[in-house]
C-alpha cells in the first residue's frame, strides 16, 4: 500500500504510532508462534511465556507486582472491569461512588449505568485548573462509599490530579481507589505504591503500542467480578483465547515507556516549549494551565480570534490537532471537560498533543 503524504500529528492523545521496535516484538506472534496460550504443548508454552513477560514488563511501569495484571482489550474495557467489578463484588459494604465531573467518558458512563442499578455517584466539581478539592472529596465520604474514581492526566487539558493526596484519603477512610492512568503512564512516574493506588488502568494505543489492548491493575486482595465469562483466563476475571501478539505489543512498549522516560519527558517538555512559545509570541492564542502540575504531551491553547475548528480547517495540510475532546468529536457539542471548567470562548480552544 502506498502511503500519502500527511500532515504533522499533533493528536497523540487521541492515540500514538506503534514503535517500530513493539511492532517487531509482536511479528513472531501473528505467524510462527501462533500458539494458544492456554495449550499444553510446545507451542501454548511459548506463547504462555511471552504474555508472562510482557505481564511483568506492564506490572514493572507501574511499580505493580506480576500477579496484578489483568490484560483487557484496552483502557475502556478495564474501566468497566475495575468499576462495575468492583461494585458488584463490594455492594454488600456500600452503594456510594465518588468521582469527578471531568473523567473520561468511558468512566462517566460506566457511573451513569451504576446509577441506574441502584448505586448513588457524586460528581466532584474541578477548580479553573482542573482540579479537584481535596476538602470536597472529604467532605463527600459517606459510610457507604465504597470507591473514589480519579483520573491521574485529565486527557483533554494534560492537567495532573493530586493522586497521592488523594490516594491517602482513600486509606484513611479504608475506601479503594481506581485512576484512570492512560494519559499518564510514560508521561508522568506512576507508583502505585506510593499513590496508593488500590486498581488503574492503562492502554497500549496511547503509549506507542497498538490499539485493542490494555491492561488493569488490581491489588492482591481487592474483589471484583468478571465481566466476560469463559474459560478461566486471567484467573477467571476475563475469559477469551489471549491475544498474544497485542499482549507482547503491551509488554515492549511499557518496556520501552520505562527505559526511555527521563530523555521522553525531556524532549516532550522542549517540544511543549516551542510550540508555547510559537503560539504566544505570535500572538496566535495563549496557553490555559500554565501555572497547574501538567503532564508534558497534552497543551490547551485559547486561539484569539479564531474558533478551532476554523483554524484546524485552514491549517489542515500543516497539521492535524483536536478540538476540545476528540472522543466527542461525532458530536458537535460543548466537551463536558470545558464546561465542568467554566472557560471562556470554548470554541477557540485548541488540543495540541504530541
Ligand atoms: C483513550 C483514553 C481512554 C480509553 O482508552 P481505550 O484503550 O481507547 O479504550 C480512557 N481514559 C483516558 C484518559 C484516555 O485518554
Amino acid at each position: 500500500m502506498s502511503i500519502p503524504k500527511l500532515p504533522l500529528y499533533l493528536d497523540n492523545a487521541s492515540t500514538t504510532k506503534v514503535d517500530k521496535r513493539v511492532l517487531e516484538e509482536m511479528l513472531p506472534y501473528f505467524t510462527d508462534l501462533f500458539g494458544n496460550a492456554s495449550s499444553n504443548h510446545s507451542y501454548g508454552k511459548i506463547a504462555k511465556d511471552a504474555i508472562e513477560k510482557a505481564r511483568s514488563q506492564v506490572a514493572d511501569l507501574i511499580n505493580a507486582n506480576t500477579k496484578e495484571i489483568i490484560f483487557t482489550s484496552g483502557a475502556t474495557e478495564a474501566i468497566n472491569l475495575g468499576i462495575k467489578g468492583f461494585t458488584e463484588a463490594n455492594s454488600h459494604k456500600g452503594n456510594h461512588i465518588i468521582t469527578v465531573k471531568t473523567e473520561h467518558k468511558a468512566v462517566l458512563a460506566t457511573c451513569e449505568y451504576l446509577e441506574s442499578k441502584g448505586f448513588e455517584v457524586t460528581y466532584l466539581d474541578v477548580d479553573n485548573n482542573g482540579l479537584i478539592s481535596l476538602e470536597q472529596l472529604r467532605n463527600s465520604v459517606t459510610e457507604s462509599t465504597i470507591l473514589f474514581v480519579i483520573m491521574y492526566v485529565n486527557n483533554e487539558i494534560g492537567i495532573i490530579q493530586p493522586i497521592k493526596e488523594i490516594g491517602e484519603i482513600a486509606q484513611e477512610y479504608g475506601i479503594s481507589f481506581f485512576c484512570d492512568a492512560t494519559q499518564a503512564v510514560g508521561k508522568v512516574k506512576v507508583d502505585i505504591e506510593k499513590d496508593n493506588i488500590d486498581m488503574l488502568c492503562l492502554s497500549g494505543h496511547k503509549l506507542n503500542g497498538p490499539k485493542g489492548i490494555g491492561a488493569l491493575y488490581k491489588r492482591q486482595g481487592v474483589e471484583i467480578i468478571p465481566l466476560i465469562h469463559g474459560g478461566g483466563q486471567e484467573k477467571g476475571l476475563r475469559g477469551g483465547t489471549y491475544n498474544t501478539p497485542l499482549i507482547v505489543g503491551l509488554g515492549k512498549a511499557s518496556e520501552v515507556a520505562k527505559i526511555e522516560f527521563d530523555s521522553n519527558v525531556t524532549n516532550l517538555i522542549k517540544k511543549r516549549h516551542e510550540l508555547e512559545t510559537y503560539y504566544e509570541s505570535n500572538n496566535i492564542g495563549y496557553v490555559n494551565f500554565k501555572e497547574a502540575n501538567r503532564a508534558p504531551h497534552i497543551i490547551s491553547v485559547t486561539l484569539i480570534g479564531f474558533e478551532a475548528e476554523q483554524y484546524l480547517m485552514m491549517k489542515s495540510k500543516e497539521f492535524v490537532a483536536s478540538t476540545g475532546s476528540a472522543c466527542n468529536s461525532e458530536i458537535v457539542e460543548l466537551s463536558h471537560v470545558l464546561k465542568a471548567l467554566k472557560m471562556k470562548n470554548t470554541k477557540n480552544i485548541l488540543r495540541l498533543s504530541f
